[in-house]
């Protein structure tokens, strides 16, 4: 399988795409283009962008080709044994899932106008682009040659987004033999020596957590545009983040950081551990899953907990962070009417916009406030010696590593097995209904020394208490894993 794309005329915003089916045996197929991208758990409509579409034979003569659903073609192949599909897409869009080119800019997520070929999206896939001279590539697939690429399968293809251009910015780091590359593209000049320094020291205390790291290389692309942005989507061995306004310091640094080290931590949590229902994905119709608390939730509640272990923020800091997370929560759903499971089955629905009042919860904001109450009953009740952290490790020995899908029962099951036995009252009063929360946060806060104080418009205080005990019990909460010496931070 093989794709050749093109930019003729960039102002146009048109991508040029050949896709060139090859050994084909019958007498018509079908085409499929995904209607959803993972990461993003809702129906999408990429087919709207593509502006003309035709089938060709070898020989240059045009094949039949209709429409079946929105966004599958049947082909009329004619006895012919290789197929070109040829169609144009509008790449106009600049976010952490979209495509967008310019005079200045390639920028691809190829599942928004890559198409797989019906009972063969396992087969080897190549992509050649026909970029300006000069032009660098940033992209978590091997290369194949001079501007070409290769993905093992369609999954690999379209989990890999790609940044090309001119101008380019990079910095490198080996973590525990991993290679992180950080790209950025727009108008600014990084501080790459504060940027190598924090972004190494939350990938090692990711690592020393998780004990291993899936991929051998990992790419953190980054898009910065000059107005206000903030969006990140994680994939196999990269991440694309988009961010901005590029003038604004360290406001942009610590969002930069903070989407950094969450998009990582998802390279274990659900590209590998994967909720059952999404392994495979089924790129034609929606992939219903109820633990979407923990594909965010724990990844929401670990992205800043690994920058506060790592000593890229300070207890103060990541206190506010906390706050940040709970103040969203009750401020737009502490009176929902759904449980976590619920909002994350219906993600589906209106999982990314308002909705209507009252109705969900929030898979990221919820969902980590009870990770934060999961662990810190684990640490009180075992002295510490039991924690999150033991369940994320299970979940990647067992479910993770090996590539098969974990259920909900799978996970209810790895928790009760950390915690030594049944734990009824969480499960019912934080996953499976609406329950309000804060009884059961201030309890969990209070073994770490920290008060929360929720007022009528959902506002929310979080305060340090100055107590001796409590405050041992918050260092080994929040204490690194990793002690880090100068040589091993000059690495
Ligand atoms: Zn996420």
């Amino acid at each position: 399988m093989h794709y050749h794309i093109s930019v003729p005329d960039p102002q146009s915003r048109f991508l040029r795409i050949t896709y060139t089916i090859p050994e084909i045996q019958s007498d018509h197929i079908e085409i499929q283009l995904p209607s959803w991208r993972p990461g993003r758990y809702e129906i999408q409509n990429f087919a709207k962008n593509i502006q003309f579409i035709e089938a060709i034979s070898a020989a240059g003569h045009k094949l039949p080709i209709h429409k079946v659903t929105k966004d599958r073609w049947q082909v009329g192949t004619s006895g012919e044994k290789e197929v070109q599909i040829r169609y144009s897409y509008f790449a106009s869009i600049q976010n952490a899932g979209s495509s967008y080119v310019d005079e200045e800019l390639w920028y691809l997520n190829f599942i928004n106008f890559c198409m797989y070929t019906e009972g063969r999206i396992s087969e080897p896939y190549t992509v050649a682009l026909e970029l300006p001279d000069g032009y660098q590539i940033a992209c978590g697939l091997p290369a194949a040659g001079m501007n070409v690429l290769a993905a093992r399968d369609f999954y690999q293809l379209v989990d890999s987004p790609l940044l090309a251009s001119e101008s380019l910015q990079k910095c490198e780091y080996h973590v525990r033999g991993v290679h992180f590359k950080i790209w950025m593209h727009g108008n600014l000049k990084p501080n790459w020596r504060r940027i190598e320094r924090d972004f190494r020291r939350f990938s090692r205390e990711q690592i020393a957590m998780m004990q291993e790291f899936p991929e051998n290389d990992y790419h953190f692309l980054n898009l910065i545009l000059p107005n206000a942005f903030y969006h990140g989507v994680e994939h196999q061995n990269s991440t694309m983040i988009v961010l901005g306004p590029d003038d604004e310091g360290e406001g942009l640094y610590s969002d930069l950081l903070g989407v950094s080290s969450h998009e990582l931590f998802h390279t274990w949590n659900i590209i590998r551990i994967r909720p059952a229902e999404l392994l495979p994905y089924d790129f034609t119709k929606e992939n219903y899953f109820r633990t979407c608390f923990v594909a965010e939730g724990c990844t929401t509640y670990y992205g800043d907990l690994f920058l506060r272990r790592a000593g890229v923020l300070n207890e103060e800091a990541y206190v506010k962070e906390l706050q940040v997370y709970m103040k969203r929560h009750f401020e737009s759903s502490a009176h929902a009417a759904q449980s976590l499971t619920d909002s994350s089955f219906d993600l589906w629905l209106d999982g990314y916009e308002k909705g209507i009042p009252n109705r969900k919860v929030s898979v990221y904001h919820k969902g980590a406030l009870v990770s934060l109450i999961l662990d810190l009953y684990l640490r009180k009740k075992t002295n510490h010696a039991k924690s999150l952290d033991d369940v994320m490790r299970l979940l990647w020995v067992r479910f993770g590593k090996p590539f098969v899908g974990y259920t909900l029962e799978d996970y209810i099951s790895i928790v009760e097995e950390v915690a030594g036995g049944e734990i009824g009252w969480y499960w019912q009063e934080c996953i499976f209904s609406a329950e309000p929360l804060e009884n059961r946060l201030n309890e969990a806060l209070a073994f770490v020394g920290l008060q929360m104080s929720v007022f009528s418009n959902g506002n929310v205080q979080l305060n340090i208490h100055d107590d001796f005990k409590a405050k041992l019990q918050r260092d080994k909460w929040l204490g690194t894993l990793q002690v880090l010496t100068v040589e091993e931070e000059e690495e």
